[in-house]
């Protein structure tokens, strides 16, 4: 089922396949009447039912309770509202923000404009396997120090991020700890109660669901200044007439995301066959990824001397989708953020491609990629 309308798809970091399930029950969602969750008829409550059935769901999944689970357009609305949330709300404690240099441009950025806002920012380096040491974020700390985003794992290397040690050194200190779980959501386990986060966004597209819906788990206790100002859905955090479509087929995604938690082995075992026959194919490979501290499906490898872009689009020819760098950067030939920060020189950066597997991907799916690979190299 990889071999998705003829293609071999290993681009799952961008966006998932949706599940068989959440199209059911999306059209089954479509075919039926359907109110405003704010209504109070019947119909309205029906819909609220709907609503909180989802948020039962999610919470349940990441161990979190109801009340903690704020619906939102998806996984970039989830960090901006998390950042500009608390740092507009704690603003009179400090100003002074931590992050990384490794983060999604949906934190990276938002940060950089509350820098022009006055508040300062200090993006840690990762080391040069692209994981970023909680000693560093413990030499940053500082008493005004207000907010810690730090991801809990890489969209473009996969690498996993030492969330709950930090969660624990800042157990001692009144920041507030957020993480952009969007990539690791459905890869590994993820609960609320394991890490000490204080906030952790998630998207619906990266787990099986539809776009345009996700969540921000919000800790009870902590305070959030709105983006979205209106008719106060969500407790206030973020009015406007929530997606139902989109929660409803998020709501059935998650059912699906511990049964495919379950096949991780296999995934990661898929992957260290495509590093390994990359490595044997062309031994200019090096890969940026840690297979012993990444995410199972992700692998990011530079083809010294070639043109990640060059590459991708003969890789397509062949039916085999992949990315270069992050999907989100790949229509601009720059060499990535994330990989400059590691160390990695810019012809390397510009020479990478990233290959992220799903749980559709299948056995035969490797060595059809292997040898279209092959065919292009040589
Ligand atoms: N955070 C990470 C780590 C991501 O990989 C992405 C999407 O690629 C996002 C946030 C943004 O999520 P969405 O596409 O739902 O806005």
């Amino acid at each position: 089922m990889s071999d998705w309308q003829g293609m071999i798809y290993l681009d799952h970091n961008a966006t998932t396949p949706m599940y068989p399930e959440v199209r059911q029950a999306l059209c089954q969602f479509l075919n039926t009447p359907w109110a405003n969750p704010s209504s109070v008829h019947k119909m309205g409550l029906k819909a609220r039912e709907l609503r909180e059935e989802g948020r039962r769901r999610v919470a349940k999944l990441l161990g979190a309770s109801p009340g903690e689970i704020v619906f939102t357009s998806g996984g970039t609305e989830a960090n901006c509202l998390a950042l500009f949330g608390v740092a507009r709300a704690y603003r009179e404690r400090g100003r002074h923000i931590i992050s990384t240099q490794i983060e999604h441009p949906s934190v990276y950025r938002p940060l950089e404009r509350l820098r022009e806002e006055g508040f300062e920012i200090t993006f840690l380096t990762p080391n040069r396997q692209g994981i970023v040491e909680v000693e560093k974020v413990e030499k940053a700390l500082r008493d005004d120090t207000i907010l810690v985003s730090v991801m809990t794992a890489n969209n473009e290397t996969g690498a996993l991020q030492p969330v709950k040690e930090i969660g624990e050194l800042l157990s001692e200190h009144p920041a507030i700890f957020h993480t952009d779980g969007v990539q690791a959501l459905g890869k590994i386990p993820l609960s609320v109660q394991d890490l000490s986060v204080d906030l952790l966004s998630l998207s619906g597209h990266k787990i099986g669901g539809p776009p345009g819906v996700g969540v921000l788990f919000v800790r009870q206790g902590v305070k959030l200044e709105p983006l979205l100002f209106g008719g106060g859905q969500e407790k206030g955090w973020r009015s406007g007439t929530e997606n139902l479509m989109g929660i409803v087929g998020l709501a059935e995604a998650v059912k699906w995301v511990e049964r495919d938690l379950q096949k991780s082995e296999t995934l990661s075992q898929l992957r260290r066959e495509l590093a390994e026959g990359i490595q044997e194919i062309y031994p200019r490979a090096k890969s940026h990824t840690p297979l012993e501290r990444s995410l199972p499906n992700t692998l990011s490898v530079a083809f010294a001397g070639q043109d990640a872009q060059r590459l991708l689009l003969q890789l397509s020819q062949q039916g085999i989708c992949v990315s270069a760098g992050s999907a989100c950067s790949s229509a601009v030939p720059k060499p990535s953020r994330v990989l400059l920060s590691m160390g990695v020189s810019k012809e390397l950066a510009l020479s990478t491609l990233r290959f992220s597997l799903g749980y559709y991907t299948c056995s035969e799916d490797i060595p059809k990629t292997l040898k279209a690979l092959k065919k292009i190299l040589s």
